[in-house]
């Protein structure tokens, strides 16, 4: 019996040889044999394998079929080190709400991301073996050019991920989407999420989530800790647990934007810090042993501009037009040693969202949200 590897589980060199399942976002290390087997399995034969262990593994995780499946796959190349996995893609900075947390905050003009730069992109991102990339806004779905986007997605291996405020889901606008799961920002219960978003948000939002649910997409929330939800969040967790949500995220937001002038909505690290217990799931923030947060994350802004995430979009690293890969190895890794950090927690806390830090203490200063969450203050 020939085995063949399935269409959504693809290949990729990372730090190490790795297979990656597209729609269960599940990321396999491989070692240099398993991954010469799953890459002749790639191939139009197939091939056999011998070990019962092994193909009752692969079997059990949806990585093979005895079935062909057709389709061109792209290179394994060695990615660059470390390896971008996962990307910001604002594809527009225009937006239907205006939040009052929005880091964002106010445009003299809007800017979108053309169809052709969102190819490159993407192509690029797929050669250098990413993983994951976050199509967001502003609100995304009100790209003029939304409908060409969408109908490219599907040449690239990756997982695509929809970042919306849930007021243009419906069944039109998910019928025929390219998109593997569905992020919708939920800060709070009916009265909390509405006070940051505008009346009639909340239920919008929900009722988004419910019919990407019912749907059968992937869905994944996102919240912000502001001092009106900090009674929701136990009533949250029961709430998306029963919905079946895939990933919770929960954090805090930054002083920036519009949030700089609704100061009272900012929680501080005493009362906030231990909020972070809350949420569940993967993220984008992750990184690797001895270095700060988003070793492996970047993002592009709508007006092009690259940088090491969505917060870091005024310190850019270059402009998109240089190249996706030109820019990333322009992103200097936080290391853990340099950082002011000193406490039993540094491996599992990685000093925190440096952002934060930075932003309240300066470069190497800790992030006080973090130390108030593992009660080290
Ligand atoms: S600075 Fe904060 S937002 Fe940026 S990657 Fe790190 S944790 Fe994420
Ligand atoms: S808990 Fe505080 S001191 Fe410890 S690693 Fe995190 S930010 Fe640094």
């Amino acid at each position: 019996m020939r085995y063949f590897l399935k269409r959504d589980a693809c290949l990729k060199w990372l730090e190490t040889p790795a297979v990656y399942h597209l729609k269960k976002d599940e990321l396999y290390e491989l070692d240099d044999e398993a991954f010469a087997l799953l890459k002749s399995s790639a191939g139009e034969e197939g091939c056999r394998v011998d070990s019962l262990d092994f193909l009752g593994f692969c079997l059990e995780e949806d990585l093979l079929s005895d079935e062909r499946s057709a389709g061109k796959r792209p290179p394994v190349v060695s990615s660059p080190v470390p390896s971008l996995r996962y990307l910001e893609l604002q594809i527009t900075d225009r937006c239907n709400l205006k939040c009052r947390h929005c880091y964002i905050g106010e445009c003299a003009e809007f800017h979108e991301l053309s169809v052709a730069s969102i190819t490159d992109i993407l192509r690029e991102f797929e050669q250098m073996q990413g993983l994951r990339v976050l199509i967001t806004g502003g609100e995304p779905l009100l790209h003029g050019s939304f409908d060409a986007i969408n109908a490219l997605l599907p040449e690239f291996s990756l997982r695509k991920v929809l970042f919306t405020n849930g007021l243009l889901v419906s069944k039109k606008s998910l019928a025929g989407l390219n998109v593997h799961e569905i992020q919708v920002s939920i800060d709070g219960l009916q009265a909390a999420h509405d006070l940051l978003r505008g009346q009639g948000t909340f239920s919008k939002a929900m009722a988004a989530v419910r019919l990407c649910a019912d749907k059968g997409i992937d869905v994944s929330v996102s919240t912000m800790v502001h001092t009106g939800n900090l009674a929701d969040f136990d009533e949250m967790d029961h709430l998306f647990r029963g919905l079946g949500i895939k990933d919770w995220t929960v954090d805090i937001p930054c002083p920036a934007g519009r949030m700089e002038e609704n100061s009272l909505l900012q929680v501080m690290p005493e009362d906030g810090g231990s909020y972070l217990r809350y949420g569940f799931g993967g993220g984008i923030h992750s990184s690797a042993s001895g270095f700060g947060c988003g070793l492996h994350l970047m993002s592009v802004s709508a007006d092009g501009r690259a940088s090491k995430c969505t917060f870091y979009a005024d310190r850019a690293v270059g402009h998109i037009e240089e190249g996706l890969r030109e820019c990333w190895q322009r992103v200097v890794p936080v290391k853990l040693s340099a950082l002011a950090c000193d406490c039993d927690y540094l491996d599992v806390c990685r000093g925190g969202c440096r952002f934060r830090a930075e932003q309240a203490g300066g470069p190497l200063s800790k992030d006080l949200y973090k130390c108030h969450f593992y009660g080290i203050i």
